[in-house]
């Protein structure tokens, strides 16, 4: 989930002018709530974690979708033959075939929960005082549990898309690991999921500041995660005798000067439209500022006092960090060797050629050598068209009319990589809206409001309908 590494709240710690009061949305008919709820209580009930895996899960899924009536051969489930426990499904809805079919994600796996830890039972649904607890409940089961109660609501009415609707649910999000679905899916079974347009429940959402809403989001990208090891070596020796040559001092130099660097200010598309519309919503000084960075080219000194933030900071460049060290092989011995993890975040359009470049720049030492962990996968931004906001504005509008949308660059990276990777445009869209403030999703005693959820079921129903559109 990306959502919890969305810059934007930093706007909300800054102060927003108030909005109306959070009006309740509109709810589903009741028994499609009590469906979605139930599928939210099976899902959150069967463990999907890491060592255990999604294949169950996806199973489950899978007969949902044959109960409601989705031919077998639309349903399909697909693990990697090396992975069995990591599955996925995946369902198409057949449409007029008015163009590229529109592909809906939502990830199956969680993150590990240990009961000592939790406050309630982390693998069942707990609900209590107005929201359902549980792993999952809004990072992502929530949204599966949204989707597949939408698809079978849909199926039922006989819902005829213009296009044909997938929904792909998916293993190893959060592990990232070797079984990653959407991977795993675009290299073996790439027709299953081939799309013109991706939706992501998987970040995006709406934000409350005191019960009141103050922003959806239109998430379009993501940063770029790659990883380079420094590395200092040097004759060593007799700990009783040092001399010049101490890879330690030699990399600690070049860390000094690395964290005083800042990488250039790089704005997209979608950080010029977050910073113009979030100057809506914040105090007078900080909105100016804010104003300046969204024209082109961006004002320098307002992108300076914005960068003080660590948050716009995040938004406004490339990022490098020094996340491990080590060195040395004795107490009483001159060390040999020192290295150093560095963890870079690059904006969309930056390449890892240049960060490197930066960083032999900056470290300004031949002495440390520079190696890139593994290649980025390169996540490039969605292009943020009249089309894709009016969709969203129209469906969120219906539900909670006049929220701001605000387009959003996530500094976190979730499955959208792989799409976007492959050439196919991906929006995160999740309709669950919670509170700035709350910041449960990995951590204990993870919740989701019940309203909230409910609503968020016929939204997704919504968004459905309107994605299926081709105009
Ligand atoms: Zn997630």
């Amino acid at each position: 989930m990306i959502k919890t590494d969305a810059p934007w709240c930093a706007v909300l710690v800054l102060g927003l002018t108030s909005l109306a009061a959070a009006a309740p949305g509109p709810l589903p008919p009741d028994d499609d709530k009590d469906l979605a709820r139930a599928i939210l209580k099976e899902l959150v009930e069967i463990k999907t974690t890491h060592d255990v895996g999604t294949t169950v899960a996806a199973r489950a899924i899978e007969q949902h979708l044959l109960k409601a009536g989705f031919a077998p051969e639309d349903v399909v489930f697909a693990a990697p033959s090396d992975h069995p426990i990591k599955g996925n499904v995946v369902v198409r809805f057949r449409g007029r075939g008015r163009g590229p079919a529109v592909l809906f994600l939502g990830h199956l796996d969680v993150v590990e929960a240990k009961a000592e830890d939790w406050s309630v039972e982390p693998f069942k649904l707990t609900q209590k005082d107005g929201w359902f607890y549980g792993r999952g409940t809004i990072d992502m089961k929530d949204g599966d549990a949204a989707l597949l109660e939408a698809l079978i609501r849909l199926r039922r009415g006989r819902f005829e898309p213009d296009r044909d609707v997938i929904a792909a649910f998916t293993a190893d999000e959060e592990a990232g690991g070797d079984a990653n679905g959407p991977a795993f899916l675009l290299k073996e079974h790439r027709p299953l999921i081939e799309a013109g347009l991706v939706v992501n429940l998987d970040g995006g959402g709406g934000t409350y500041k005191n019960g009141k809403r103050q922003f959806f989001e239109l998430g379009t990208s993501e940063k770029t995660y790659v990883t380079y090891t420094l590395e200092a070596t040097g004759p060593g020796g007799h700990g009783s005798l040092p001399g010049p040559d101490n890879p330690i001092y030699t990399l600690a130099d070049g860390l000094g000067r690395l964290e005083h660097h800042h990488f250039p200010v790089m704005m997209t598309d979608t950080t010029r439209a977050s910073f113009a519309s979030l100057a809506d919503l914040a105090p007078a000084e900080v909105s100016a500022d804010m104003r300046a960075v969204a024209r082109n080219p961006p004002d320098p000194a307002a992108a300076e006092r914005l960068s003080q933030e660590v948050r716009f900071n995040a938004e406004l460049r490339t990022t490098c960090v020094a996340t491990l060290i080590s060195g040395g092989h004795a107490e009483n011995a001159l060390p040999q060797r020192a290295k150093a993890t560095i963890q870079c975040r690059m904006m969309p359009g930056d390449s890892a050629a240049s960060v490197q470049n930066a960083l032999t720049n900056t470290l300004n030492d031949p002495k440390i050598t520079i190696a890139l962990d593994a290649p980025p996968i390169v996540s490039p931004e969605s292009p943020l068209t009249p089309q894709i906001r009016k969709k969203v504005e129209a469906v969120a509008h219906s539900m909670w009319p006049g929220v701001p949308v605000v387009p959003t660059m996530a500094t976190g990276f979730s499955d959208d990589r792989q799409t976007r990777n492959a050439g196919m445009p991906s929006y995160d869209l999740s309709g669950v809206w919670s509170d700035s403030a709350e910041n449960r999703a990995h951590g204990r005693d993870e919740r989701v409001g019940v309203r909230e959820f409910d609503e968020s079921v016929e939204y997704t129903y919504r968004l459905l309908e309107e994605m299926s559109k081709t105009k």
